[in-house]
């Protein structure tokens, strides 16, 4: 009797719960990324800069609602991790592309939330070697997480018999053009190859996983042949659109333009095109972007947002 008496009342209700499902379905959707099948999810769609409201380059591939490989984990993309639903005990890789602060300053957040789970297998973690002037994955992990690193009072999770629930370990990852592979296990397989990005170290990556494949370029100005290897007949090519046509200079020496993304797009046939790292001087030129890119690619095209989730079929 209660229930019936307060029906007309929950009947004025119901366009009032009809707004705010639609204020909560991007978000519940995000949630259910990869829930059935092979999925890529943007944490980070944007660049180093905060004022792009985006966080900076990070991605999850999800397999039937496990998150089983994350590429990257620029500023931001924490949150954006704690946003999609994953728990790092679920992962089984990490890789990084380089060691830019927009590609890796919340790994340390990361590991601290690992922290406070109950992950009791080893965590690989591949990205490239090092130079005078970047630090190789090896060296970027133990300078942080090292007896002698900045965050030394979690060192248990990298120094063997210090006593931690898990242990990260680090590979460096040496590749040139011709693809390699750096990680299997199961039904996934993480390749490399390697990118020019300026004079820093950098790595592609593919992730082939269930029958799947996505394609990280990571940062690059898109030079040589490598990408264009690695990429070939991906279901899913996931490009850095930093810079726009007509670009120059430094901003040019590190970043592809949309018309070499479009030819690498092309010349690798890959099935399916998502634009991130998304950065003020791109953001707002989506159509003079989408119309270079088409002079080269005709297939599908996304311009990503964080929390995108984009099943692979
Ligand atoms: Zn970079």
């Amino acid at each position: 009797m209660y229930l019936l008496g307060r029906l007309p009342t929950l009947r004025f209700m119901v366009p009032i719960a009809l707004l705010l499902s639609c204020a909560l379905c991007c978000h519940l959707a995000a949630q259910s990324c990869g829930s059935q099948g092979i999925a890529l999810q943007v944490l980070g769609s944007g660049g180093p800069e905060l004022q792009d409201k985006r966080a900076s380059s990070s991605y999850l591939v999800w397999e039937n609602g496990q998150a089983r490989v994350l590429v990257d984990a620029g500023g931001g993309s924490a949150l954006r991790f704690g946003e999609s639903g994953a728990t790092m005990s679920q992962l089984d890789v990490i890789l990084f592309s380089h060691f830019h602060v927009d590609h890796s300053g919340d790994f340390v957040a990361l590991i601290k939330s690992s922290w406070f789970e109950d992950r009791n297998r080893p965590l690989p973690i591949y990205g490239p070697p090092g130079n005078d002037f970047m630090p190789s994955t090896t060296e970027f992990v133990s300078e942080l997480f090292g007896d002698h690193g900045a965050y030394r009072y979690l060192s248990e999770l990298l120094v063997p018999g210090e006593g931690g629930t898990y242990l990260m370990q680090p590979h460096n990852v040496v590749a040139e053009s011709t693809p390699i592979t750096a990680f299997h296990s199961g039904d996934l397989t993480a390749s490399a190859v390697r990118v020019i990005h300026g004079g820093v170290p950098a790595l592609a990556w593919r992730v082939e996983i269930g029958g799947k494949s996505i394609v990280f370029s990571g940062d690059t100005n898109g030079d040589g042949s490598g990408l264009v290897r690695l990429a070939t007949n991906a279901d899913l090519f996931v490009a850095h659109n930093a810079v726009p046509e007509g670009a120059t200079g430094v901003e040019r020496k590190l970043h592809m333009p949309p018309s070499v993304i479009g030819q690498i797009a092309a010349d690798a046939h890959v099935k399916n095109l998502v634009l991130s790292h998304r950065m003020l001087r791109t953001l707002g030129k989506e159509d003079q972007t989408q119309a270079e890119i088409r002079k080269h690619y005709s297939g599908p095209l996304t311009f990503a947002n964080d929390l995108d989730c984009f099943p692979v079929k």
